[in-house]
Parts: structure tokens; C-alpha cells; sequence
């Protein structure tokens, strides 16, 4: 079993100041060594939070990158610019990203490709919608995005996270077995993919102190993402902590 990693994506929230605030409280929060964990901040924050977490053991995060190395692109985060703010993780393809930025399987490759060239550990999101589950087709719809995210990738250090759309920001926690399930699934997938599941797979979707222990007990699960609870130090300590 692979030691567990919990991972805060903190999405568009929490200003410089707030950052501070909250890594300050963290800080001094008893946290599990059992247990690896990462701050996901805005672009923002990244430096403000590097500053902070350093020397803590806690791992900092990009929510996205560019696919390109540098150039005439406004707006976006080079691989290079993350890595020189001491990023180590970077996620790709959140579905609020695939969703309101139409970001497609195609776009979100390369990312995964240059995150990995460039020595950045990717966290590819996965996860079908509800009308997907409701119909049966969630395996077909995760296999295929994880196909076409991961083609002529050959690596394990990257990392999967299952996130249903139906269960992020509702409330509407997948069951255990269910996420259990779909963790099973993408390991058997990645065997096929990368011969080896060696990799770890995270749920995501409405984590929070209450369900964390539940959840992680599950054998493929080997961490969690978590939005909405990762926002104050207390629930994140108490996520670290397995809810304890
Ligand atoms: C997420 O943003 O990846 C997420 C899982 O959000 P939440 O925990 O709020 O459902």
C-alpha cells in the first residue's frame, strides 16, 4: 500500500494575506507523518506559500501550466516558472478546467508531457459526469480520458486523481465502494497504459474531515483531493490527520 497524500486544490480562493493567515495557523497544527501532504494555491500565493511551507515537509502545487516553454502566450505559467517557485506538483485537466475552459484529452497530453519533461509530477483529474454514471458509461468515459491523456506518456511519476464531476463542491460524496471501484478500474487501466499501477490514485469530491477516514481505508485509494475543506487550517489538519 503506498503512503497516503492529501492534497488541498484551493481553486480561485484566498488572496496573498489570507494565504499567510491560514499557512501560519497550519504550521503549527500537529499533522501525521503518515501521511504526505500538498498545498494547491492560486499562481498568486505560490510564492507567498513556498516561504511558509518551507522546511514544514509539505509539498506546493500549481493548479495548471502551459504546454508551451515560454513566448508570446498572455496569460499563462510556463512548466520552468512553477519549478522556479519550488512547484513540485502540477494538476491538469480539473473538470472545472475541462469544463469553462474547454481544455480537450488532445490539450491536456501535452501538459502531462511537459510537466513530466520538465521533472514536475502531474495530477491528471479523470471523472465522469453524472449523466455518465447514470447511464453506466463511467468506465468508458475515465478509460478514455486517461487513453488520450496519457498516450506516449512512460512514466510513473505521475499521478491520477478520480474525480466524479456530480461529487465536487456538492456534497454528494461518492460511496466508498464506488470510489473503491473506479480506483480498481484506473489501476487495471494503468497497467495497460504504463505497464505498471505503481502510480498513486486519489479520490476527489467533497472530502472533508467526516468522510476522509472512510474513504481512504478503501485499498486503490491512495489519497485524496480535496476543494472546499482545504481551505481552513483546521479542516486540512483533521484531513492530514484522517479526521482524527
Ligand atoms: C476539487 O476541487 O478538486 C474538489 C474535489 O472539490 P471539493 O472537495 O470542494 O468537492
Amino acid at each position: 500500500m503506498m503512503k497516503l497524500l492529501i492534497a488541498g486544490n484551493w481553486k480561485m480562493n484566498l488572496s496573498v494575506t489570507d494565504t499567510e493567515a491560514m499557512l501560519s495557523e497550519l504550521k503549527n497544527k500537529t499533522r501525521s507523518d503518515d501521511v504526505d501532504s500538498l498545498i494547491i494555491p492560486p499562481f498568486t500565493s505560490l510564492d507567498a506559500a513556498r516561504k511558509l511551507l518551507d522546511g514544514t515537509g509539505i509539498a506546493l502545487g500549481a493548479q495548471n501550466l502551459s504546454h508551451e516553454d515560454d513566448g508570446a502566450f498572455t496569460g499563462e505559467i510556463s512548466a520552468d516558472m512553477l519549478l522556479d517557485l519550488g512547484v513540485s506538483h502540477v494538476l491538469v485537466g480539473h473538470s472545472e478546467r475541462r469544463e469553462y475552459q474547454k481544455e480537450t484529452d488532445a490539450l491536456l497530453n501535452l501538459k502531462v508531457k511537459k510537466a513530466v519533461a520538465k521533472g514536475l509530477i502531474p495530477i491528471l483529474c479523470v471523472g465522469e459526469k453524472k449523466a455518465d454514471r447514470d447511464s453506466g458509461e463511467h468506465e468508458s468515459v475515465v478509460g478514455n480520458q486517461l487513453k488520450k491523456g496519457l498516450e506516449g506518456v512512460h512514466t510513473t511519476d505521475i499521478i491520477v486523481a478520480y474525480e466524479p464531476t456530480w461529487a465536487i463542491g456538492t456534497g454528494d460524496v461518492c460511496k466508498p465502494d464506488d470510489a473503491q471501484a473506479m480506483a480498481a478500474f484506473i489501476k487495471g487501466e494503468l497497467k495497460d497504459l504504463l505497464g505498471t499501477d505503481a502510480v498513486r490514485v486519489l479520490y476527489g469530491g467533497s472530502v472533508k474531515p467526516s468522510n476522509v477516514k472512510e474513504l481512504m481505508a478503501q485499498p486503490s485509494i491512495d489519497g485524496a483531493l480535496v476543494g472546499g475543506a482545504s481551505l481552513k487550517a483546521d479542516d486540512f489538519a483533521a484531513l492530514i490527520n484522517l479526521g482524527e
